[in-house]
């Protein structure tokens, strides 16, 4: 199954790519909550997409970071 081994892959990519921009975990871009976040795992949901359980706004590793405007596919 190609599709299983290519998302796998994102997701590996994704890992690391979390490791690099939040060294000390995960922070929301908007409110500048750290501890109360959730990770969302719906299949509908992109990889990466985190939940604040404080300002209640979804965000993923890319909003407010280098690669915001970027074109990372
Ligand atoms: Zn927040």
């Amino acid at each position: 199954m190609p599709n299983a081994i290519r998302l796998q892959n994102e997701r590996v990519v994704h890992l690391s790519l979390e490791r690099m921009v939040w060294p000390s975990g995960p922070v929301c871009p908007h409110c500048g909550e750290a501890a109360r976040l959730g990770r969302l795992n719906g299949l509908s949901t992109p990889i990466g997409a985190w939940k604040c359980y404080s300002c209640r706004k979804p965000f993923t590793i890319r909003n407010g970071t280098i690669f915001h405007n970027s074109h990372v596919p």
